[in-house]
């Protein structure tokens, strides 16, 4: 036999004959690439490509984008309505008209016997944004429970509730264009390149043109942390005494935008204040970071020409995350980095169409942007959908982080779950199993039947994934894309759109609102909802067909506007959604109420994502190539701190925190301090075992990365059995 480079036959890829392409967007995360997805002649998908001519991610996609087409017909997904009487019996296979008939009686039964409220549904950042205003339509409008909320609140509410704290509504001011004009970029708790991978590579090829400092301030050296010019190994959960520091800098050097901050900001004298008490020389022994890089990282962003700021989790997800977002926003305001090329605030969100939800579910107010707590607001909604106003409650209700504690308290009896999964999602996963145990009544609504929280339901309403629908997403820089549909759903699953449709007719005000029939007449309720004076979520000028054109379009985008493109920024001409139209400076004081390293617990926890695997492995946990490359949880430890306990590489190690223990494999690496461990938080029975999560106090969102454990060597044989029969699909 002869072997060798000449010899080797080369690989040849079949030949795939594409007879139609459907324009796409991917629904993984808020990067919102654009995907065509090929259809051969009999109209299935033989494969899928990066839209070259989308701004967003110029042909580009990630691991999980490119396998996205294996979805469609991957395994455990949802087939038939199922029912049962009683959580832990077998599952009957049912007709989606019983199905539905018994869960709007069981809802109309939970309400009339313990209140309106008794009954709760949690949604999601996935859906399609016609679906999240219709599911919105249903449960304010018909349902009428005020306890509805989107699983949001684990990844964005704080960034939410920052954004409108300082500048008097929710938006992302900023966008990826940014990238190309900024002359320093600074990111929180961010790592770009596993988490938003396509976003990542937009950045480089910016500073590839035109060289600016890259600044990240992350506990752990991420990837991100690796390619940065200056790293700051933060400790968890003081971001804010870290920024406070830099600001007593650039007061205390008149390093600020004083022209700016006159014309355009509330509250100067109360931030100098505060601010004043925290110079760096005292706060590098909270955050940290010494005092002379604090100095120097504060006068590099004030002296930039522009300067930019991005987060993700390392700021949203702690108990100071909306003071967090609040305090980024400071120091755009006080340096004048807000509405202008290259300087801004911008969170990148997590979820596909987080945004979506935000702007039009009505989880956490009215569509568009509307408060509950408004009643002109309350009225002009009222009236489009053709209700009495007073259906709405005068104010919001339970987040989702308070609803699964008021199911403990006997308050909340039945649950409508939609494409979410609190059983792997949610801190302290103990607590989380009793409080689904408790539930007279669970709907569970997901492309997939074998999602770890199913195995608590009443009822499963299999729905259909992605291309097998039609609708919108709006990505992180405010760009709503267009999702065709390419495929008929799955077996007898259902779009979101229908579900919700037909849940309507089973109650009174169902028979009074209007629920369109096409995803496209609920986009044009949504559009003329966004018309009018002084409203920046305005989509009245954009069209299904423009959209696609376009490649996607930014709000605000009007109905007078011309062209294809909307207004890549918000706030350019300093004017703010306040009162006064000023922005709001938040003075932020730092309290230390984390659980923190101790004798008993010596380690931080710490979670993120690893780019691989999307959220909890729902969908990414069935195609074969994310598995293959990150199959199991696993464990960075320092080695150092391995050396200590006598832990290999490799080995099995049980974690014990205050709430429960996991078993996992150790990976040594410098990444991780030796005071600290860090998990992917994707897999299931695992980080969340052991998780505290307290809540913030504005936004609800729960601190995921700041508790403490304690590591112990355990049987590997032992361990190794275990870790087989943990479930990994
Ligand atoms: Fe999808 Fe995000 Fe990857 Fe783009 S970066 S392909 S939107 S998962």
């Amino acid at each position: 036999m002869i072997f060798g480079r000449k010899n080797r036959k080369p690989i040849t890829i079949p030949k795939k004959e594409v007879a139609e392409w459907k324009y796409s967007t991917c629904n993984y995360c808020s990067t919102g690439c654009a995907i065509e997805i090929g259809l051969d002649k009999e109209g299935k998908v033989v494969t899928s490509r990066g839209h070259a001519g989308a701004d967003v991610n110029r042909g580009k996609l990630c691991i999980k984008g490119l396998l996205e087409t294996e979805l469609f017909e991957s395994d455990g997904r949802g087939t038939e309505p199922l029912i049962r009487d009683k959580y832990h019996e077998d599952f009957k296979t049912t007709s989606w008209d019983h199905a539905l008939d018994h869960t709007a009686e069981k809802i109309k039964e939970i309400q009339g016997k313990y209140g309106r409220d008794s009954f709760a549904v949690i949604s999601t950042g996935q859906l399609l944004t016609e679906e999240f205003y219709t599911l919105g339509k249903l449960v304010r409008g018909c349902i009428g429970t005020n306890n509805y909320d989107g699983n949001t609140t684990l990844c964005m509410a704080s960034a939410v509730s920052g954004y409108k704290r300082s500048f008097g509504s929710d938006g992302p001011p900023g966008c990826y264009g940014d990238f190309e004009h900024t002359d320093c970029f600074m990111a929180f708790g961010s790592n770009l390149p596993e988490q938003h991978p396509v976003i990542y590579w937009r950045l480089k090829e910016a500073k590839e043109k035109r060289n600016f400092p890259i600044i990240v301030v992350d506990p752990r050296v991420t990837m991100f942390a690796q390619f940065a010019d200056i790293h700051l190994p933060i400790t968890p959960g003081t971001d804010c005494v870290l920024l406070n520091a830099m600001m007593y800098v650039i007061f205390d050097e008149g390093l600020e935008d004083q022209a700016y901050l006159e014309a355009h900001t509330n509250n100067l004298e109360e931030l100098k204040e505060v601010v004043a008490k925290y110079d760096p020389k005292s706060a590098q022994h909270i955050c940290g970071i010494d005092e002379d890089r604090i100095r120097m990282v504060a006068r590099i962003y004030a002296k930039a020409g522009a300067a930019m700021s991005i987060w993700t989790m390392g700021i949203n997800q702690s108990t100071h995350g909306s003071d967090g977002v609040a305090n980024i926003n400071n120091l755009n305001l006080v340096t004048g980095n807000i509405g202008k090329p290259g300087g801004t605030s911008l969170s990148i969100t997590g979820q596909c169409n987080a945004m979506g939800t935000r702007e039009w579910s009505s989880c956490s107010g009215l569509p568009g942007y509307r408060a509950l707590e408004k009643p002109e607001h309350r009225e002009e909604i009222a009236n489009y959908w053709g209700i009495d106003p007073s259906f709405f409650p005068e104010k919001r209700g339970l987040a989702q982080t308070d609803i699964f504690p008021a199911i403990e308290t006997g308050e909340i009896k039945g649950l409508w779950l939609i494409a979410t999964n609190p059983m792997t999602s949610m801190a302290n996963t103990p607590r989380i199993r009793k409080m689904m145990e408790k539930l007279e009544f669970l709907v569970v609504q997901d492309c997939y039947k074998d999602v770890e929280t199913n195995e608590y339901s009443h009822v499963f309403f299999p729905a259909s994934v992605w291309a097998e629908k039609e609708g919108c997403h709006t990505n992180t820089e405010r760009r709503v894309s267009i999702t065709r549909n390419a495929m008929k759903p799955h077996a007898n699953s259902k779009p979101d759109f229908w579900v919700f449709n037909q849940m309507a007719k089973r109650f009174d005000n169902g028979k009074v609102i209007r629920f369109p029939e096409k995803p496209e007449e609920a986009f044009d309720e949504m559009k003329h909802l966004s018309k009018g004076e002084n409203r920046i979520l305005d989509i009245s000028g954009m069209t299904y067909d423009k959209i696609e054109a376009a490649r996607g379009i930014q709000w605000p985008f009007r109905e007078s506007d011309e062209g294809l493109k909307g207004e890549a920024r918000l706030y350019t001409d300093g004017k703010f959604q306040t009162p006064n139209g000023k922005a709001n400076l938040i003075a932020v004081n730092f309290f230390n109420n984390n659980e923190q390293p101790c004798g008993e617990y010596p380690f931080w926890l710490n979670s993120g994502r690893v780019v691989e695997h999307f959220h909890t492995r729902t969908r990414t946990g069935k195609i074969g190539n994310c598995n293959k490359f990150s199959p199991t949880p696993f464990m960075e430890m320092n080695p150092d701190a391995a050396e200590e306990l006598n832990i290999q590489h490799q080995q099995y190690v049980r974690l014990t925190s205050r709430r429960g223990d996991a078993v996992v494999m150790v990976q040594l690496t410098q990444r991780v301090p030796r005071n600290m461990v860090f998990i992917p938080f994707h897999y299931y029975d695992c980080v969340n075992r052991l998780s505290l999560g307290l809540l913030d106090p504005h936004s609800r969102q729960p601190a995921f990365k700041q508790c403490s454990v304690r590591v112990e060597p355990v049987d590997q044989a032992e361990a190794a059995r275990l870790n087989a029969e943990r479930r990994t699909f």
